[in-house]
């Protein structure tokens, strides 16, 4: 697609778009520090600023709209109160009189349409997912008009932007998709003049618009991917992911304390690890950058010099075996059996096509031909739709002489070992699967992609940590880097 605005004329310096995180914008402190890494960085590079909401607004704003749905008149309003004290402790202790005077009531604008929309949810007992997307994200538009503020407080040219004025996406509330091609010329072109005058745009993460002007979001956690849109629309040379770990590490240092910074992973190990449950990035951060192979650094607000992980097109790391264990803890294994009338072809043909009605996820997929059983794990968020889409689609089928039975074995996690170099690599699911047996833990369910970039198992969700750090060190993850 050919640009439709003259591009500023790009400036010697590389291009940078920098994402900040929740934690990395919890308060004034925080917002400090996010600016002078931005402050420093634009000294060499060019900079674009993708900000989340300060850290548990989101949750505390959708927790609002529930409660207000269900005909709570209270509760939004201490929420309200809240959200007023969070963001204008910050606008107190960093800003400037004159900044103050500019964003205050920006604040203020936000905060009136919060307590409107929950005045009307509770009015009405119910929030559509539409207006939702407008509320859920009012914590980004707060923080991208405190971080350009606090940037111009201290000097530095930065104007606020509201990413429904960049992203263009489909009308999938609350898990938007975008179209980058039209994505891509709104951005560049809405952020010419900003660049024109030096400034640094500083950007709302997680919202986009639909083609009509109805705000979207892009799934909880959908800064990250704000980021790599923003930062392949303007061919950024590189994209920085500003979080509150060291980079990506070997495992969910929540699991365990271990585990180690992986200083390079491929895309495809990326994308495999946040499909799986690696909080650290959005499962689809990596999407956007792909046809332009921006390498995306994953980095810590909290210990800057520290270089972190970055994301490449192909790894160079020819390290043997497993790379990074990742687990989704919360699923539930969906078994359906057929009798000898119904084929395994057409079982999971129909299986198959009642998921994709909602574009369901699958977490990990067996079958048993002989027997006619498919047995597949989906997100226990997703289980209530999932089941009752299937039992439609089998309606006839269970009515006539029970030819199709559907289960369900609930409280079940996933566990998934990853790593480009498995391939070709023997023995690998032998010691995973000894090692576990060592701890006594029992695996319900295996599968291995042909790709052979990981390998998973299903257990059961109390045994998810035991079964994490069994594997983990197993594979020696938590010692010294191997290249
Ligand atoms: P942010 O608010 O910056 O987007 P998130 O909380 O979404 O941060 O993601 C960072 C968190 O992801 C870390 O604090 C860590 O607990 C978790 N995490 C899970 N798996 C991994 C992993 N493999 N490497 C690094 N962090 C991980
Ligand atoms: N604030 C949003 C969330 O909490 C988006 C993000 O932080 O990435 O889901
Ligand atoms: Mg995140």
């Amino acid at each position: 697609m050919v640009k439709e605005n003259p591009t500023p004329s790009r400036s010697k310096k590389p291009l940078i778009t920098m994402k900040f995180g929740g934690t990395s914008v919890g308060n004034a402190e925080r917002m400090k520090n996010v600016a002078d890494i931005v402050a420093d960085c634009s000294q060499r590079a060019e900079v674009a600023v993708v900000v989340s909401a300060m850290g548990g607004v989101t949750d505390m704003l959708i927790r609002a709209a529930n409660e207000a749905s269900q005909g709570d008149r209270e509760n939004w309003k201490n929420v309200r109160k809240e959200l007023a004290h969070r963001h204008r402790e910050v606008a107190d202790q960093l800003l400037q009189a004159a900044e103050q005077a500019t964003v205050l009531p920006q604040l203020t604008a936000a905060i009136t349409d919060f307590e409107n929309l929950c005045s009307g949810f509770s009015l009405v007992r119910e929030v559509t997912p539409r207006a939702m997307d407008t509320l859920s994200s009012l914590g980004e538009l707060m923080s991208a008009h405190l971080v350009a503020a606090i940037l111009r407080s201290r000097g530095t040219a930065a104007e606020a932007v509201d990413a429904t004025e960049l992203i263009v996406t489909d009308d999938h509330f609350g898990n938007a998709t975008p179209y980058f091609d039209e994505t891509n010329v709104k951005t560049v072109k809405r952020l010419a003049g900003i660049r024109r005058r030096g400034a640094i745009p500083v950007i709302t993460g997680f919202r986009g618009a639909t083609r009509e002007g109805a705000c979207t979001t892009l799934g909880r956690g959908g800064s990250d991917y704000s980021g790599t849109i923003v930062g392949a629309a303007l061919d950024a040379d590189e994209v920085w992911i500003w979080t509150d770990v060291d980079g990506v590490l070997t495992t969910d240092p929540r699991l365990v304390p271990e585990a180690r910074i992986l200083p390079e992973i491929s895309y495809r190990e990326a994308i495999e690890l946040s499909f799986f449950g690696a909080k650290v990035l959005h499962p689809k951060t990596i999407q956007p950058v792909m046809k332009k192979k921006i390498p995306v650094w994953i980095k810590n607000s909290f210990n800057p010099t520290c270089p972190g992980t970055c994301i490449v097109p192909a790894s160079t790391n020819t390290h043997k075996g497993v790379k990074a264990i990742t687990s989704v803890s919360k699923a539930d294994l969906i078994t359906i059996t057929a009798k000898e009338s119904l084929s395994f072809a057409q079982l999971a043909a129909k299986a198959f096509a009642s998921l994709s009605v909602d574009d369901t996820a699958t977490l990990m997929v067996t079958q048993s031909s002989a027997d006619n059983v498919l047995c597949f794990a989906v997100h226990d968020a997703d289980l209530k739709r999932v089941k009752a889409q299937l039992e439609k689609t089998f309606e006839l089928e269970m009515l006539h002489d029970d030819r199709v039975s559907i289960e369900v074995m609930p409280h079940v996690a996933i566990v998934v070992a990853i790593g480009e170099n498995m391939e070709g690599t023997p023995g690998i699911s032998g010691r995973m699967f000894a090692s576990l047996g060592r701890h006594g833990i029992n695996i319900i369910a295996i599968a291995q992609g042909s790709s052979e970039l990981s390998i998973s198992f299903a257990i059961k969700a109390p045994d998810v940590k035991e079964a994490v750090k069994a594997v983990h060190e197993e594979f020696k993850l938590q010692g010294a880097e191997k290249q």
